[in-house]
Order: structure tokens, then sequence, then C-alpha cells
């Protein structure tokens, strides 16, 4: 996906179980992702966010 502060960077989520550090992706009945832990990127805009139910929750 693309990373929502507007940056435009692609943002990469592991979410094989083997990878560290791994995301969980789960999708409720209405389409809606939402990813376990937080995505914190290290470089460039420094985001810190969660998705929530297809909504991106700023940290
Ligand atoms: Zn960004």
């Amino acid at each position: 996906m693309r990373c929502p502060c507007g940056c435009g960077q692609p943002v990469e989520l592991p979410l094989i179980r083997e990878a560290r550090p791994r995301w969980s992706l789960q999708v409720d009945k209405d389409g809606h992702p939402s990813l376990e832990p937080s995505v914190w990127r290290r470089g460039g805009c420094r985001a810190h966010y969660f998705v929530r139910r297809g909504k991106v929750v700023w940290v």
C-alpha cells in the first residue's frame, strides 16, 4: 500500500508467518482491513499509525 501520510512512498508489510517483524491482517465482514501492530516507518516520513477497520488512526 502507499503511505497514508501523503508522502507517496510504498509501504511493504510482511504478512507471512515466518517474517520478523510481521503484521497480522484481519478483514471484517464488510471488507474493512485491520492491521496489528501499528505501522511505524523508520525512514522517510516516519509516519506511525494503526489501520483499524479500513481507517488510518494516527499515533
Ligand atoms: Zn509517509
